[in-house]
């Protein structure tokens, strides 16, 4: 599917997979691992499941632990098996874009998890739909269903493979038919996904975080432009891509949306993070009594900038971990309601203090101003902002929602501009090559959203939703 966003941020997919073969009671096991990948997406979440005879599935809107509340494993027996947590990026708030997506082909049942935005995904549907195809979903996963099911590919060697490379864009797959699952990354590599071992059976999933949540050992990450298919027969690899030269991994996940105890790209999120507070204090040093981190994503940063400052950090924002995201729920109401509940500000650390926020991104401002406001009325005598990545200029198109550029404040308005804008005494951000610093193979990394250098080309540059008059 297509992406998910933002606490300052706004909206397409972003999701979250997590696939088993070969461990009995597969769906105890995956909707565990959809518990550890929720921060990836809380719109819906589904798991579609396999006895080697039959396909049963489960999805709903909503949190893994509602959707999956009152369905007891033995309704989806099974040891193999995809889930999927969602945040609505192409297609919006419809229970039939809720994934796995689940269709009979003329060989059988398939099911399909995607993460990532498909940049050529509407040549490809209205292809499909010229001659005759009737989509069900108005997401740009579908796209791989008909593909599978079209004859040219269908009926020759190698099906699955060519029919992911007529994908272009940000993909990490699961697929399931019901006796194997299989699980690729695009070219580029944009989207994490990993290999792991329990027992003796296997285990996909787009963080490394949900292995150890269950209790899994982590194998090796799929490789971008690889296909990994898992059977009675074991593993098997093959590549529907060349290397191209280079990767586009997306730098924001370490920045923002992944979980810090993640090994993403090789490396572990929690000391990417680290290094970047780290780099801000040097980059944008300043007087200050203490440094808050904004909860939870500025956590890492801000005892990185502590460390390296020697500014002792506290807590003067407390997560209330009820309430979701907030821009990973969909709908802009929603949104502005959650960003006054997810902090509550301590006046008791805060008072007479000259004040270090550190935020992991600026996107709107919207939000940023509220919390220096928060700061201000809690007694701050300054208070300091300090962003552990470049300012977001560009949209993404690669399944990160950000609002559309004119709403990005960093599209038209100066670092002066932004800190008028929120009030802050001194704003500082770090430098694209600290953002990339921690990292040996910085030309791997998409920095599109911070440079406006898109790796894919863009099928739709002006649409925030590609799909959106199919709605
Ligand atoms: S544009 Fe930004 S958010 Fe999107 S894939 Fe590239 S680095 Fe990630």
């Amino acid at each position: 599917m297509m992406n998910a966003k933002i606490s300052h941020h706004d909206v397409k997919e972003y999701c979250g997979l997590f696939g088993i073969f070969g461990i009995p009671e597969a769906s105890v096991l995956i909707r565990q691992g959809l518990f550890a990948l929720q921060h990836r997406g809380q719109e819906g979440a589904g798991i579609v499941v396999s006895d080697g005879e039959k396909i049963r599935s489960e999805k709903g809107f909503g949190l893994v632990g509602d959707v999956f509340a009152k369905v007891p494993p033995e309704q989806l027996p099974g040891h193999i098996g995809i889930g999927h947590v969602r945040y609505s990026t192409t297609g919006s708030t419809r229970i039939q874009n809720v994934q796995p997506l689940v269709a009979e082909c003329a060989d059988g049942i398939w099911a399909i998890a995607h993460n990532g935005n498909l940049n050529n995904a509407q040549k490809l549907r209205s292809m499909y739909q010229n001659s005759g195809a009737i989509f069900q979903t108005s997401t740009d996963s579908e796209i791989l269903v008909h593909l599978l099911a079209d004859p040219m590919y269908r009926l020759r060697p190698r099906r699955v493979e060519r029919a992911l490379g007529e994908l272009q864009g940000a993909f990490s797959f699961l697929l399931m038919t019901k006796n194997s699952i299989m699980a690729a990354r695009d070219p580029l590599g944009f989207r994490p996904l990993s290999i792991g071992k329990y027992n003796d059976g296997y285990v996909i999933t787009s963080e490394t975080c949900a292995l150890v949540q269950i209790g899994a050992t982590f194998v090796r990450d799929i490789e971008p432009g690889e296909l990994v298919t898992i059977d009675a027969a074991g593993l098997h690899s093959s590549m529907f891509s060349e290397y191209t030269g280079h990767l586009a991994q997306c730098v924001f996940e370490h920045v923002y949306f992944a979980h810090p105890d993640s090994l993403l790209f090789g490396k572990n999120v929690h000391t990417v993070r680290f290094m970047y507070g780290q780099r801000l204090a040097e980059e944008h040093p300043v007087d200050a009594d203490i440094v808050i981190p904004i909860p939870d994503s500025g956590n890492s940063a801000a005892l990185g900038f502590s460390r390296k400052s020697g500014i002792p950090l506290d807590f003067g924002f407390i997560r209330n971990h009820y309430v979701g995201r907030t821009f990973i729920m969909p709908e802009d109401d929603q949104r502005k309601k959650s960003i006054d509940m997810k902090l509550a500000v301590l006046p008791e650390v805060i008072k007479d203090k000259r004040v270090v926020a550190i935020d992991d991104s600026i996107v709107r401002g919207n939000t940023s101003s509220k919390r220096i406001a928060y700061l201000r009325n809690a007694g701050a005598k300054e208070v300091h902002m300090r962003v552990s990545c470049p300012p977001i200029r560009f949209p993404c198109f690669y399944g990160i929602d950000f609002p559309t550029r004119t709403e990005l404040a960093a599209s038209s308005k100066s670092i002066e501009e932004i800190r008028t804008l929120l009030g802050a005494g001194s704003l500082g951000y770090l430098s694209l090559e600290g953002l990339l610093s921690p990292f040996e193979n910085s030309q791997d990394f998409c920095t599109a959203c911070f440079t406006g250098e898109y790796p894919v080309e863009i099928e739709n540059p002006q649409g925030k939703k590609i799909l959106e008059r199919y709605e």
